[in-house]
């Protein structure tokens, strides 16, 4: 069974092939600038990576170009689009309604275009992405699979924020949670390695966007992105979470207008905000290192974040067996992985520095020190891979 994954955002589209009998990924690529020029990169194992300029004026340009691609005599790995069996869409956010990953229909797409406000920047290419696939491949079914729905079992006490109960029932203002089909992931792969499907487990996704999953019997119970991924830890260019009433105090004092200080703490805050230097993790790093007193505290405020919300998702649960690292910095980055995990015996979290600063990149790892109560795992995560395993069972 041959799946196509795609994750459209505003200018790009991203894709994988997956032969789901083999779960093999037989092609994988992206197309950018969609609307401005136009680019594509295409891979295949085993063929000469492909990169040219093309000129994609929307969404349905990049899916053409796409299929022409997967069933190109030279660069393609079908022979025709018939081959490609369904197609799973990475939806950021399914609101209150789709609280599973569903085979997309009218009605879903209504209620995604009804929820638009509550995910201004990614529901809209979501939704163009979609159609332009639908247009192009009408004859096979289209799945969405939600970050937001790995968060749909909360109860009400997670999810809630203490503000004007009313303002939940009009606007639907509360906790949904994003990053869900990652967490899923490699929470999954973290109870098939402790052999236990009730675990306690903890999920740090950090990257350029970061957050933190608490999941107990299979089931996730907390997360620290809230309404909108602008909550909990500090990311790249987001503050994560503040006291509400600094945003008027910024207002006020620097005349800014509602979206002027939503854009500040979207993408001028965080690691880029605090160091000055840069949002990447590495950059921030190598100054920290040459002695930047700021790119150093920006790193201190990330660690102190993750530990305080890594500790509180530990009372929550009464326990923890297993804390997991994964995304661009929770995989690659062994500093701050021993940062986090520096001074957290009492819970039981305790990591082998030598292994630590040594398992290979990509691939799961065991960092725990021998004997310590609490496992800590590297687990790239692969959220392709989820959303294509979603669309197998809903379509087989
Ligand atoms: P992602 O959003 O998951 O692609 O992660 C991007 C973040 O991962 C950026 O802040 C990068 O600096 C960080 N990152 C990637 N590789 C490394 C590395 N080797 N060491 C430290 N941070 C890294």
């Amino acid at each position: 069974m041959k799946i196509l994954v795609v994750n459209a955002g505003s200018s790009s589209l991203k894709y994988q092939l997956f032969d789901m009998d083999t779960e093999a990924v037989l092609a994988k690529g992206n197309c950018e600038r969609i609307g401005i020029d136009g680019m594509v990169t295409h891979k295949c194992p085993g063929k000469e990576d492909y990169k040219a300029n093309a000129d994609l004026k929307d969404h349905r340009a990049a899916i053409t170009l796409v299929l022409k691609l997967l069933t190109d005599k030279m660069l393609g790995v079908i022979a025709s689009v018939e081959e490609i069996d369904a197609v799973g869409h990475r939806v950021a956010h399914g609101g209150e309604m789709l609280r599973k990953s569903a085979v997309l229909g009218e009605d879903e797409i209504k209620y995604l275009e009804s929820i638009v406000e509550l995910n201004p920047l990614h529901g809209p290419p979501a939704i163009s992405g979609f159609k332009a696939c639908k247009e192009v491949m009408p004859n096979i079914k289209h799945v969405g699979v939600f970050d937001t729905s790995y968060y749909s079992d909360f109860e009400p006490k997670a999810y809630v924020y203490p503000i004007p109960y009313e303002l939940y029932e009009e606007f639907k203002i509360r906790r949904y949670g994003f990053h869900g089909t990652s967490h899923r992931y490699v929470s999954g792969v973290a109870q098939e390695l402790l052999k236990n499907k009730n675990a306690k487990i903890v999920t740090c996704h950090l990257g350029n966007g970061s957050s933190i999953t608490a999941t107990m019997n299979g089931k996730a119970i907390d997360t620290s992105m809230g309404f909108t991924p602008q909550d909990g830890v500090p990311m790249g260019t987001r503050s994560g979470a503040l006291d509400p009433t600094v945003v008027p105090f910024i207002m006020k004092k620097k005349g800014l207008t509602a979206e002027e200080v939503e854009k500040l703490l979207n993408s001028k805050s965080g690691l880029l905000g605090v160091s000055g230097i840069s949002s990447d993790c590495r950059d921030v790093e190598t100054a920290a290192n040459e002695g930047n007193e700021r790119a150093k505290l920006a790193l201190d405020i990330l660690v102190h974040n993750v530990k305080k919300i890594v500790g509180s998702y530990v009372a929550e649960m009464n326990g923890i067996d297993a804390l997991v690292f994964t995304a661009g910095i929770g995989e690659n980055d062994r500093d701050l992985r021993a940062q986090v995990c520096k001074e957290m015996s009492y819970l039981g979290i305790e990591i082998d520095e030598e292994v630590n600063a040594t398992c290979p990149r990509g691939e799961i790892a065991d960092i725990s020190k021998k004997g310590a109560k609490v496992k800590t795992l590297v687990i790239p995560t692969n959220e392709e891979y989820m959303i294509a395993l979603d669309t197998k069972n809903l379509t087989k």
